[in-house]
């Protein structure tokens, strides 16, 4: 083959490279496979790469390729990593850091506008006996159920099977049945208790249901000048909102949970 060159992906938009339909194949995969055999350089190109991506070019199975300066030439944003272990031995419960909160107060004081994310939707995202150690799992998927606040229901990201909340132990009939971990509708109800008079909206894919919802809520999140939008992976995309100027990963290293 001629003029062969570089064959660049998106990794940010890899589950768009993937196809449900016969046959069935990765693009990514595709494209390593055809840049091996006919010797052409791939490039996996992203600002936020596949970990499984990132951990190679750590380990310099593959080349890292760094842009040090953003196109505007505008600064690279501070980050903070706060140890919540730490908050919470000085008493401070919340998934929220005492840094974290003080940051949301002064943007709400500024009218500048905060972005949380938080890659877990739902309400509670796992359902657990006390006594007995019954969780809470999908009868066909056997992962873990999450509750829906909205819907009232327990339901599972995988397959969809949903069930009816419930209060006793199906196994041993226990009453300490309790409802852990975060998701985005749980944040959104913290966020409301923490700042009362703060205007929010939440986007994950409860929310994002008709077709346009997507760019409906990002519109309305501009316009409007909503002080905090709380969302999944959908909100950690390259979108340009010059008045966000602080923005919170709730619990990140939940995110190596699996
Ligand atoms: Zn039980
Ligand atoms: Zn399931």
């Amino acid at each position: 083959m001629e003029n062969l060159g570089i064959v660049i992906i998106d990794e940010e938009h890899d589950t768009s490279y993937k196809s449900d339909t016969t046959p069935r194949y990765n693009a990514k995969e595709i494209a390593r496979y055809l840049c091996k055999s006919n010797n052409i350089p791939l490039v996996l190109g992203s600002a936020t790469p596949d970990i499984d991506t990132f951990y190679k070019a750590q380990s310099e199975k593959i080349e890292l390729l760094k842009l040090s300066k953003r196109a505007n030439k505008s600064n690279l944003p501070e980050v903070h990593v706060v140890d919540l272990k730490q908050e919470l031995a000085s008493g401070n419960k919340s998934m929220i850091s005492q840094m974290l909160k003080e940051k949301i107060d002064k943007n709400l004081k500024e009218k500048s506008q905060t972005i949380l994310f938080l890659n877990r939707r739902g309400y509670s995202t796992f359902i657990m006996c006390r006594d007995c150690g019954f969780t809470a799992k999908c009868k066909n998927c056997n992962i873990s159920l999450t509750y829906h606040m909205d819907e009232n229901k327990l339901k599972c990201h995988y397959c969809g099977y949903e069930t009816k909340v419930f209060n006793i132990c199906p196994i041993c009939g226990s009453k300490k049945v309790k409802y852990f971990g975060t998701g985005t509708q749980k944040l959104e109800a913290e966020i409301k208790n923490m700042f009362p008079n703060a205007s929010t909206i939440r986007m994950d894919i409860d929310t994002v249901t008709k077709k346009n919802s997507h760019e409906e809520i990002l519109g309305k999140f501009k316009n409007e000048n909503i002080d905090i939008l709380i969302g999944t992976q959908m909100v950690v995309k390259g979108h340009h909102f010059p008045n966000v100027t602080l923005v919170g990963v709730v619990t990140a290293d939940r995110e190596f949970e699996h």
